[in-house]
């Protein structure tokens, strides 16, 4: 799944929650920054792009791609720490890397996750797994959109007008397709 694709899918069901979490950056910023961290283990995605040093380490080092930080232990390691801290910043990127870990495991590769252990698990029947980057994911990115736009309906100040609203609806999609994230 590409970072699009990851951080619609870790923030969906926080702001379905709760929309008002619409209103804390930093919160989202962090359920975010979870649903895109275990890319790092590839240096062209769009986390290893910007913590080049970090993941050209992991490179370096031996890690692959959909690896360690595939596994359930990613998350897990945020988890505990944000319980250890009472940090809820920390909870919030164990959030989004299990988020990430659902969403990796809807596509045809899946998620190892009880690393080294070396079974992908898919959560999707085979016929309903799709390719990073494909067309189906960006269907799904559209239905994530259009259902954050109805969660979001009152705080988004958008005029009470049908046209206008599919028009901000499919301009906001092809304007979030350009913000420059891959993988
Ligand atoms: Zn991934």
């Amino acid at each position: 799944m590409t970072a699009k694709g990851h951080i619609l899918l870790a923030i969906t069901p926080l702001i379905a929650i709760n929309p008002d979490l619409y209103n804390n950056p930093y919160l989202i910023g962090a359920s975010a920054l979870g649903a895109v961290l275990p890319d790092i283990d590839e240096p062209h995605s769009y986390i290893g792009k910007r913590l080049y040093l970090i993941s050209d380490l992991l490179h370096y080092i031996g890690i692959k791609h959909r690896t360690i930080t595939h596994s359930l232990y990613f998350p897990a390691i945020f988890f505990i720490l944000g319980i250890l801290f009472n940090n809820i910043y920390l909870l919030a990127i164990g959030y989004g890397a299990l988020l990430h870990l659902i969403g990796d495991s809807l596509t045809i590769t899946g998620v190892p996750l009880f690393y080294p252990n070396k079974t992908y698990f898919n959560l999707l029947p085979e016929p309903l797994r799709f390719k990073t980057n494909g067309s189906v994911e960006y269907l799904i990115i559209l239905i994530l959109i259009v259902i954050d736009f109805y969660i979001l309906r009152d705080h988004l100040h958008i005029p009470d007008d049908l046209f206008y609203k599919i028009f901000y609806l499919i301009n906001s999609f092809f304007e979030f397709l350009k913000t420059p994230l891959s993988m």
